[in-house]
């Protein structure tokens, strides 16, 4: 469970980037976050994965408030989410295989694991046949499949995908989205960022929507442009607030997802 709890964000310079914002997601939930350029979603993605810490409120995921969390911590939280960008991000010089190898090979995955995963993910996304290719020789969309690769690969709890199809034709991004679903519905929770509003529209899907760092919407199924009122989901019982200050956590074994 991933929990904001009265969130504030004033970046150093002043800006407030976020005011006051509550909601609550369960693993396995499909959620899109959208709001206009500077409406503060990348800084909610940024509060997720500790590159920024809340002025006030909490970020939760699980039992850990992740403001509080160890900077020798950080990478382990990490681990348990998988990133997507608008720009792909992928290492240019290394193969297809390479970029999703390295992903493995930073946690420490076993060499045996890595030869077996990475098919396997590769497979999930349509591009076996491309594992020597370098993202260079790819098509847009083919390169955002490798990031979903990338992202999947060490089974994480979250997938965090800011502005995904940014940078993809309508069908590419079709295509993307119906892959997320899938990995969605092996329990992955799924969280995408967007201001395409036709693609939130098509996907039925909880829809929270920031305007000027406010939260103003949260929807079980929503429209894009639908006007209604707030409805905040209710937070579940709380739990109590607890420091990832000791150990590591037990790594999940990986699941092999799709087969
Ligand atoms: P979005 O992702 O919805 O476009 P952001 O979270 O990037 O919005 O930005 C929210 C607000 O915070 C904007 O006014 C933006 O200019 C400001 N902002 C974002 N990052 C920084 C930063 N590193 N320093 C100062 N202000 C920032």
């Amino acid at each position: 469970m991933l929990e904001f709890r009265g969130v504030s964000m004033t970046y150093q310079t002043g800006t407030i980037a976020l005011k006051d914002v509550s909601f609550t997601i369960q693993d396995g939930e499909f959620v899109f976050i959208i709001g206009r350029s500077g409406a503060g979603k990348s800084t909610l993605i940024k509060l997720l994965t500790c590159e920024e810490r809340p002025t006030s409120g909490k970020v939760l995921i699980d039992r850990y408030d992740v403001a509080k969390i160890r900077r020798g911590l950080i990478p382990y939280l990490r681990r348990n989410i998988g990133m997507v960008f608008q720009d792909f991000r992928l290492i240019y010089t290394k193969t297809v295989y390479e970029n999703v190898a390295f992903a493995m090979e930073i946690v420490g995955a076993p060499r045996s694991t890595i030869r077996r995963r990475v098919p396997i993910v590769l497979s999930i996304v349509g591009l076996r046949d491309k594992s020597g290719a370098r993202p260079g020789e790819l098509s847009g969309g083919e390169q955002q499949r490798v990031a979903i690769a990338r992202a999947m690969v060490n089974n994480p709890m979250l997938i965090l995908a800011d502005e995904p199809t940014g940078n993809l034709d309508p069908t590419n991004s079709e295509t993307l989205m119906a892959l997320l679903e899938e990995i969605n519905h092996t329990g992955t929770t799924v969280i995408i960022c967007t201001h395409d509003r036709e693609l939130v529209d098509r996907m039925k899907k909880r829809v929270i929507e920031i305007d000027g760092g406010c939260l103003v919407r949260d929807d079980a199924i929503g429209l894009y442009g639908q006007s209604c009122p707030i409805r905040t989901r209710p937070s579940l019982k709380s739990e109590p607030d607890d420091e990832l200050s000791g150990g590591e956590p037990a790594g999940e074994p990986i699941r092999e997802v799709g087969t």
